[in-house]
C-alpha cells in the first residue's frame, strides 16, 4: 500500500480527543494485511503504525483489550478508512512496507531481524535479553525477550547496525536512529555498547542518533556516550511515583528517584536542554500530583518528559493492567504541554528518539495549542484552547 499523509493543519479538541483514545483503546484491523504493526520487544511494542490528522501515531493493535475498542480500521476499501463504531472518521496515512524489509546481509540475515523503521526513524533493541528478566526486578511492562528466536537476534553488532541504517535512510528515508539495550550489566548498564554502535552508524551515514539505556553506576560514562558522537540520550525512569516504581520495575528502582535526576542533570550539560529524554508511563497506579511535581522538575533542568499511556503488551507482567481514562491522559498531556511552554522547551530539540518522533504519546498534540509570544520569548496558550 502506498504511503499516505495527511496534510498538517490545526487539530481541534475533537482531534486530540480521537488521538488519546486511540491510544488507550486501540484499533481493529479489518480486511487487507492485518499484520501491519509490531508484536513484543522493547519501546511501541504493539503498535500498528499510521498518520491520522496528520500527526504520527502508534496505535495498540493486537492486545486482547483492543477487541472491545469502538474503533476499526477499514483496509477493505479503496482507502484505509477509520471508523468510530458505525461512524466514518476519515481516511488515514499507513506507511508502505520499507525496502529494507527485503534485503539481508551477506551472510543472509534479513535487516528486520536487525532494526525496524518507526515510520520515519530506524530503531533497534540492540541488545535483546536484560539482567533483570526472569527474575524479580523485571519491569512488569517489557516485552524484550518476548521476541528472541525467530523474529530478531539477540545481539546486534555496530557492522550490522550501520548496514541496515545506512540503507533505511538511502531507501526509506529514515531520517534518525533510535537505539535501546536491555540492561546488560550493573555498571554502565549497556550504554557503551550501544554508543560504539551509534559511532559505527554516524561514520555510515551521518544520521542523528538516540541511544537508550539505564542511569550507570558511573556518572563518567555520560561523557564517554558523548564522546562516540552520540547526538541525544533517553534515560527513562518510567514513573515519578516512587512506590510504583518499586512495584512494576524493581530492577530500574534501586537508583531511586534521584538517581534519575542526578544522571539527567549529568546529560544535560554533557548534551544540552532538549536532547535528554525519559519516558513517563501513565496507567499504572501513580499519583497524579507526584507526575505532574517530577514532569515540572524534569522540565526545568531541560529533560523533555515523553509521556505516554501505558500500553499493556500480551506476554508481559502487565498484560492485564487496564488502559488508562483518555480524560486522564489528555489531562496530563494538557498539563505537561504547558509545563514545556513555560519554560521553551520542544520536542523538535530532541534531535532524534521517540521525543523527535512523538508517535508513541499526544503529548505534541497539545504542544501546538501553544505558541511563543512575539516578544520576549515568553509562551502562552494559543488561538486553540487547551481542552
Ligand atoms: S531494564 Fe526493564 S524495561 Fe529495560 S530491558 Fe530490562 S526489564 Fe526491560
Amino acid at each position: 500500500m502506498a504511503e499516505q499523509r495527511v496534510s498538517d493543519g490545526p487539530l481541534s479538541l475533537d482531534d486530540r480527543r480521537l488521538l488519546v483514545e486511540l491510544q488507550s483503546f486501540g484499533v481493529r484491523v479489518v480486511g487487507g494485511d492485518r499484520t501491519l504493526g509490531r508484536r513484543g520487544g522493547a519501546g511501541p511494542s504493539d503498535a500498528l503504525f499510521m498518520y491520522v490528522r496528520g500527526l504520527p501515531l502508534t496505535v495498540p493493535q493486537h492486545a486482547e483489550y483492543v477487541g472491545g475498542s469502538p474503533y476499526t480500521l477499514r483496509l477493505d476499501g479503496v482507502k484505509p478508512s477509520l471508523f468510530r463504531e458505525d461512524e466514518l472518521v476519515g481516511v488515514v496515512g499507513l506507511p508502505r512496507r520499507p525496502k529494507i524489509y527485503d534485503m539481508q546481509t551477506a551472510d543472509g540475515i534479513p535487516y528486520w531481524k536487525i532494526a525496524l523503521l518507526h515510520l520515519d526513524s530506524i530503531a533497534s533493541t540492540v541488545v535483546q535479553k536484560c539482567i533483570y528478566w526472569g527474575t524479580p526486578e523485571q519491569c512488569g511492562f517489557c516485552g524484550i525477550e518476548l521476541t528472541r528466536g525467530e523474529q530478531t537476534i539477540p545481539v546486534k553488532t555496530p557492522a550490522q547496525l550501520a548496514e541496515v541504517c545506512s540503507a533505511a535512510h538511502e531507501f526509506d528515508g529514515a531520517v534518525d536512529a533510535t537505539l535501546t539495550t536491555g540492561s546488560i550489566n550493573r555498571r554502565d548498564r549497556g550504554a557503551l555498547y550501544i554508543s560504539r554502535c551509534a559511532a559505527a552508524i554516524k561514520d555510515a551515514c551521518g544520521i542523528p542518533v538516540q541511544v537508550q539505556f539505564e542511569p550507570p553506576d558511573e556518572l563518567s560514562v555520560i561523557d564517554d556516550v558523548h564522546r562516540a558522537g552520540v547526538d541525544a540520550v533517553g534515560i527513562h525512569i518510567e514513573t515519578f511515583d516512587p512506590d510504583v516504581l518499586a512495584r512494576v520495575a524493581a530492577g530500574k528502582a534501586q537508583c531511586g528517584v534521584e538517581g534519575y535526576f542526578r544522571t539527567w542533570e549529568r546529560a544535560v550539560e554533557v548534551f544540552g536542554r532538549g536532547r535528554v529524554t525519559t519516558y513517563v508511563i501513565l496507567g499504572m497506579g501513580e499519583r497524579r500530583e507526584l507526575i505532574e511535581e517530577g514532569c515540572r522538575r524534569a522540565i526545568e533542568m531541560g529533560v523533555y518528559p515523553f509521556v505516554v499511556p501505558i500500553r499493556p503488551v500480551p506476554g508481559t507482567l502487565l498484560a492485564d493492567t487496564p488502559t488508562p481514562d483518555p480524560d486522564y491522559v489528555a489531562a496530563i498531556y494538557r498539563s505537561v504541554s504547558a509545563m514545556l511552554a513555560e519554560h521553551g522547551l520542544d520536542h523538535v530539540e530532541a534531535a532524534a528518539g521517540c521525543a523527535r518522533c512523538q508517535a508513541c504519546s499526544g503529548l505534541s498534540a497539545w504542544e501546538r495549542v501553544f505558541e511563543k509570544e512575539a516578544n520576549g520569548g515568553h509562551f502562552q496558550l494559543g488561538t486553540v484552547q487547551a481542552s
